[in-house]
């Protein structure tokens, strides 16, 4: 039986990559996948999972009004799907993680669905919030804080290189970095 697996992470743990990774794998042994990526932060108008070490594929675009079960449905009529990869998944909505569910109970594809667990506030993203609720399977990718310890949260940082406290979850065109922290330094930063 096909399952719905979860790899959840910080910023720049490698997510992008193990992604791609896996997709290639897939492809080497003759199947066929398909990628989406959340089209929130596309500036070309076409989709690309991109890691940090260079690897990249063509992805399809997904935003919230598009139905992904009707949408893989339609291409593994055209052509058997043995795998459904989802970058950006911290981006899906409640909908769409419905979408996915059916897409491994009823066509028996499975979904490795990547994204960020938490959002600057410490907050689940609806994306993340679903999956990590109804997934079969969940694995964090760990990344380090500047102390050592395993970053387990992100932290928003403006022009001053001070934390953010407040604003919106998403935040397209600004200046602002992120950063990856353990939690008592997350902590330190956005909660004290
Ligand atoms: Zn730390």
């Amino acid at each position: 039986m096909a399952q719905l697996y979860f790899y959840y992470s910080a910023m720049n743990a490698g997510k992008s990559t193990a992604l791609l990774q896996s997709a290639y794998n897939y492809r080497e042994r003759g199947m066929n996948t398909v990628i989406f990526t959340a089209a929130l932060d596309d500036r070309y108008g076409t989709g690309k999972v991109a890691s940090r070490i260079g690897l990249q594929a063509d992805a399809r675009l997904f935003s919230d009004t598009d139905n992904l079960f009707d949408n893989v449905m339609m291409q593994h009529r055209q052509q058997k799907l043995h795998c459904v990869f989802i970058d950006e998944a911290q981006f899906l909505t409640r909908a769409q993680v419905r979408q996915l569910v059916e897409v491994v109970d009823e066509l028996d594809i499975p979904v490795l669905a990547y994204g960020l667990r938490t959002d600057f506030l410490g907050e689940t993203f609806a994306g993340s919030h679903y999956l990590l609720a109804w997934a079969d399977k969940l694995a964090e990718l760990k990344t380090v804080c500047h102390c050592g310890r395993k970053a387990s949260f992100v932290v928003r940082l403006d022009d001053n290189g001070e934390a953010v406290t407040c604003g919106d979850q998403v935040q397209i065109g600004g200046n602002d970095r992120y950063e990856s922290m353990c939690r008592k330094h997350f902590k330190q930063l956005v909660w004290d």
